[in-house]
């Protein structure tokens, strides 16, 4: 017999499950019992659609059973079963998403985000057993078979006997050793303890045999042991309990037992309605971004249960696109079990149920902002971006419900504030939203196109993400104040009487600046005295739809249609620079060329845009050095 090797993922993920130093090994009961738990509901799926199969519930069980002089934990179910091509695809491989390269190495060190990600959870077996042994018999067939593994080296399959359909799981449970103690998990209390915490909502009877002490028949003070079978879970699914009942830990343990992440959840929301259409739901807001959530691998969507059966894994049709971030499960009654994708889409049931979903997911949201602003600020940075993408979706169809969640960086407060709080805060000459874009609010402190308006002493927004401004303009206008860029032509602020130039000066100042715009060509639109400049003597501004940001957003995109802002070049008059500018015109036509361009060039600069020919300007630099 020959023994088979493990794709090279799942090898990796054995290591890893074996050596494990991951603190809660207890879980490898929750992984097999819940794998025997989707077993049963399979043949209990089949026999919805073949008539010569019937369920009969009192034959559907899972069974724990630890032998101490062997050293051995069982857990056998009456499930479906597998065949022999079944034990080699499903536990031979890591075949779900394939995606454990995604993971950076020392992510994968320490085990913690693994469990449960990839779908690995009959491999965390190896946390606690160093040869794990499968008998399975799969429904329909008449050969068994029995699959063996000591871990990263391989593993064999040979036929073997057994009567009924299913499957049993014998872990040899591991010596102890000096730092870890194993006996625990060959303990009945504590199994019971282990199964009670994380598997008490299974529908389906975990039994197990428990031993007490009882009064011998006919004494009154001999006690004997007595061993009898006992249902250890309540099997009352978390959903149907009442919410006065359940603790935090309970939600957080369901959390991780149905993988929604790996996370804490931030917030759980329990919805039980009894109205026209009969659902209950629990829903999570986790913390943590999933590694791949701004990718197209997301999957969005909800558990759907039909009358506590699992219907459907990813019900999108229960979250909107903007809280795709949501995981949970949702039950009802009112679904029919063998309803089809299709079907479901148009089901008016479950649209009610989704506007309700988004509703309180919303509502949940909102309180969080305003309850308890470190959680909220938690789930914003995870995800934020997508509630400003759902803003700018759509035509802009979902700003109404999106706009108040929104938070933004702020230039007085320095740090995350929401639009409600900028507006009721403006004073009564302030005009607009000010915002201003760049990579970085260290960045965009810098911008010289932020001095005139934080001189006024006027808030000013700092939109770090490409999505920002687009969201802005698809918002036009919050508490009817309209946004404005500090790079926009008007910025709404009158200009000092005392600094405006003579009509002498503008006359001069004209000309020179119409030189400068033939200098550049079609460059910029125009190049005009600025009056929000007060220290650096050169930004460029934009007039029209289109900003600098914009431009630069959609230059990056695969099929840009070259969409420019018009670009106005701002000269400080003030400035030393400009006097230079101002001596050089009309007397030496070759200077002013070169300060148009190093100033055109250092506003691109600023920009973060690229400069053309960056030979030249540097040229042009060492030309003014000289
Ligand atoms: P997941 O449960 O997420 O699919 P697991 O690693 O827990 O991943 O299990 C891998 C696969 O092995 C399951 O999808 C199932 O097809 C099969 N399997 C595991 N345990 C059993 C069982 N007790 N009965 C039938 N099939 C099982
Ligand atoms: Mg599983």
């Amino acid at each position: 017999m020959t023994t088979k090797q493990f794709k090279a993922e799942s090898k990796r993920l054995l290591e890893m499950m074996v050596n494990s130093i991951y603190s809660q090994r207890e879980i490898f009961l929750r992984e097999l019992i819940s794998n025997s738990s989707d077993a049963i509901d399979k043949i209990y799926y089949k026999a919805l659609t073949d008539e010569a199969l019937s369920f009969d519930k009192d034959n559907y069980y899972i069974t724990v059973e630890a032998n101490k002089e062997t050293r051995t934990l069982k857990i056998s179910d009456t499930g479906i079963g597998m065949t022999k091509e079944d034990l080699e695809n499903n536990l031979g491989t890591i075949a779900q998403s394939g995606s454990l390269a995604f993971k950076s190495e020392t992510e994968l060190k320490d085990g913690h985000d693994i469990i449960g990600q990839f779908g690995v959870g009959f491999y965390s077996a190896f946390m606690v057993a160093d040869v794990v042994t499968v008998i399975s018999k799969a429904l329909g067939r008449e050969e068994a078979y029995k699959w063996e593994s000591k871990g990263a080296d391989g593993y064999e399959i040979v036929p073997i006997e057994k009567d009924s359909v299913g499957t049993e799981i014998i872990l040899s449970i591991k010596e102890n050793t000096e730092e870890d103690s194993y006996d625990e998990f060959l303990e009945e209390y504590r199994l019971q303890a282990i199964i009670k915490k994380y598997s008490d909502f299974i529908r389906y009877p975990i039994k197990m045999d428990v031993t007490n002490s009882q009064l011998k028949e006919g004494s009154e003070d001999e006690y004997e042991e007595v061993t009898e079978e006992q249902t250890i879970n309540s099997m009352v699914p978390i959903w149907r309990k009442n919410k006065s009942e359940l603790s935090d830990e309970d939600y957080e343990n369901f959390y991780a037992e149905k993988h929604y992440g790996f996370d804490k959840p931030l917030k759980h929301i329990h919805i039980s309605v009894d109205g026209t259409v009969r659902y209950n739901a629990i829903l999570f807001i986790p913390e943590n971004m999933p590694f791949n959530y701004y990718s197209k691998e997301y999957e969005k969507g909800l558990e759907l249960y039909s009358n506590g059966v699992l219907i459907m894994d990813k019900c999108a049709d229960l979250l909107p696109d903007y809280f795709s971030f949501v995981k949970g499960m949702v039950d009802s009654e009112d679904l029919s079990l063998n309803i089809s994708r299709e079907i479901l889409q148009h089901d008016r049931q479950l649209k009610v149920i989704a506007k309700n979903i988004q509703k309180k997911v919303k509502n949940e949201l909102k309180s969080l902002l305003k309850n308890d602003r470190e959680k909220y600020e938690a789930f914003y940075k995870s995800f934020g971006t997508q509630l400003k993408y759902g803003v700018y979706s759509e035509y802009g169809a979902h700003k109404e419900l999106l706009q108040d969640l929104l938070m933004f960086y702020s230039s007085k407060e320095k740090k995350m504030v929401t639009l409600d709080e900028y507006v009721s805060r403006m004073p009564e000459d302030q005009k607009y939203i000010y915002y201003a874009t760049g990579e970085s609010p260290e960045r965009i402190e810098k911008l010289p196109q932020t001095e005139l308006v934080l001189d006024k002493g006027f808030e000013i927004l700092y939109f770090t993400e490409d999505i920002d401004e687009f969201a802005a303009k698809m918002l036009m206008t919050y508490k009817e104040k309209e946004f404005k860029s500090v790079s926009s032509g008007d910025l709404g602020i009158e200009a000092d009487e005392a600094e405006t130039n003579t009509d002498e000066e503008k006359q001069e100042n004209k000309d020179l600046f119409e030189k400068m715009k033939e200098i550049l060509a079609d460059k910029v639109k125009d190049v005009r005295a600025s009056k929000r400049l007060k220290s650096h003597p050169v930004c460029l501004s934009t007039e029209g739809d289109v900003t600098i940001e914009m431009e630069k957003v959609l230059s990056a995109m695969p099929d840009n249609q070259n969409v420019k802002a018009d670009k106005v070049l701002e000269i400080n008059v003030n400035h030393d620079v400009f006097e230079s500018l101002k001596a050089a015109f009309d007397k030496d036509e070759e200077k002013v060329r070169l300060y148009t361009n190093l100033l055109y060039n250092q506003a691109l600069l600023i920009e973060g845009l690229e400069i053309q020919d960056p030979v030249e300007f540097t040229n042009d630099i060492c030309k003014v050095m000289a």
